[in-house]
Formats: structure tokens, C-alpha cells, sequence
């Protein structure tokens, strides 16, 4: 599972990767057989219920930038490929972030979108109800704006405690992203699946050293 943040151009900010590289990165999966999955093929895979295609591989976006709408999005098409963005309903109507519309056509195009926390807080410093509140209302606001089901939750920062897992429990989410390096396999806990981080400047080599361990 790779993790994406923004697409654009801020050199010197390794949460940014540019639209050429991301479309160098696309075009060699593309071309050496990689099958980037829809949200509920990867988990139907994770919990041993489809036989996984040739090179499975889960594209997601952190974060509801505005540029993965104006960016990623066209390079996801152009592809062929699916890919989930996590976001924060709570930055809706702030120029850097995608806004109902962009997050609609986006689904409409094969993306998946699920919650990211209403704020992108960080929920150890929250109490249990103020964590309950942010991560409720965000499936909540994406369920009544995009229709099906926002049960799939990432932590903003990665971070977490024993509230968080108990809500996430307690209301039926289905799966849950950190930012733990490594690759998802069906061992680890349903809620700390870890991802491998894509760092915007790093080289085209590195990238292909992370995704395939070679
Ligand atoms: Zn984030």
C-alpha cells in the first residue's frame, strides 16, 4: 500500500510529489503488470475472500488536497487505475482541499473516500468524546455528501491510543491506515495496517527499491 499526500510542485517538501513523477510511477506500474484495487477488492483480499490479482497494490492519498483533484486524479484516469483518498470534512471550503463537488467526481472516476478525522487532530490529545466527535461526524458528513459507506479509517499523523481503537470498534469501522512502514498483510491488526510512505523528493529508484523490496 502506498501513501500519497499532495501533487504538485514545492520542492523541497517531501510531502509533495510532482504530477511527472507520479506519472513515472504510474506508468511503470502500469507496465510491469501492478493492480492498483478499489478499497473493497483490497479488503476482500486482506480477509481471504478474492484470490488477489498479479501485483496488488492499494494507491491511497492522505489529506483531500485540492491538487489530487486537479492532478492525481486525470493521471488515475489515464491509467486505468483506482485510488482512495482519505479526507477531512472539516477543511471543505478552504482553497487547498477538495471541496463536495471535486470529491464527487473523484468518486464518480473509481476513487474511494473515507475519513480522516473531521479536523486532522491529533486524537491522543483529544478526550474519548472529543475523538468520538471527530471521527464520527467525518464518516458521517462523507456517507450524506458521497453515499455508501465511510468505514474505513486513517489516523491523522498516524497517531492513536486505546480510546481511538475503542471507537472505531464500537462503531463498526471496518479497517483502519497508519503510517507504520511496511507492507499490509491479513497478520496484522484490523486497525494499524501499516503503508509504505511515498517521499515526494526521493528518486525514481528509491521508489522502486520501496515498492518492491528489491
Ligand atoms: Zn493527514
Amino acid at each position: 500500500m502506498l501513501n500519497y499526500h499532495s501533487v504538485d510542485y514545492d520542492p523541497g517538501n517531501i510531502v509533495v510529489i510532482t504530477p511527472e513523477k507520479l506519472d513515472e510511477q504510474m506508468a511503470f506500474l502500469s507496465e510491469n503488470g501492478y493492480n492498483p484495487l478499489t478499497l473493497d477488492d483490497f479488503f476482500l483480499i486482506l480477509e481471504g475472500g478474492l484470490e488477489p490479482p498479479e501485483k496488488p497494490v492499494l494507491l491511497t492519498f492522505d489529506d483531500g488536497y485540492a491538487d489530487n483533484y486537479k492532478y492525481a486524479m486525470p493521471i488515475m484516469t489515464k491509467y486505468g487505475f483506482h485510488a482512495t483518498m482519505f479526507m477531512s470534512p472539516g477543511t471543505i471550503g478552504q482553497d487547498w482541499y477538495v471541496n463536495w463537488e471535486q470529491a464527487k467526481e473523484m468518486k464518480e472516476a473509481g476513487w474511494d473516500i473515507q475519513p480522516h478525522g473531521m479536523t486532522h487532530p491529533h486524537l491522543p490529545k483529544l478526550s474519548a468524546e472529543e475523538q468520538a466527535n471527530e471521527i464520527i461526524e467525518a464518516r458521517k458528513q462523507i456517507e450524506e455528501h458521497l453515499g455508501g459507506t465511510a468505514d474505513v479509517f486513517c489516523y491523522p499523523y498516524g497517531e492513536y491510543n486505546g480510546d481511538t481503537l475503542r471507537i472505531l470498534e464500537e462503531n463498526d469501522f471496518r479497517f483502519a491506515f497508519t503510517i507504520q512502514q511496511g507492507r499490509t498483510d491479513s497478520s496484522q491488526h484490523k486497525f494499524q495496517l501499516k503503508r509504505i510512505y511515498v517521499n515526494g523528493e526521493e528518486s525514481f529508484k528509491t521508489w522502486k527499491q520501496r515498492l518492491t523490496g528489491k
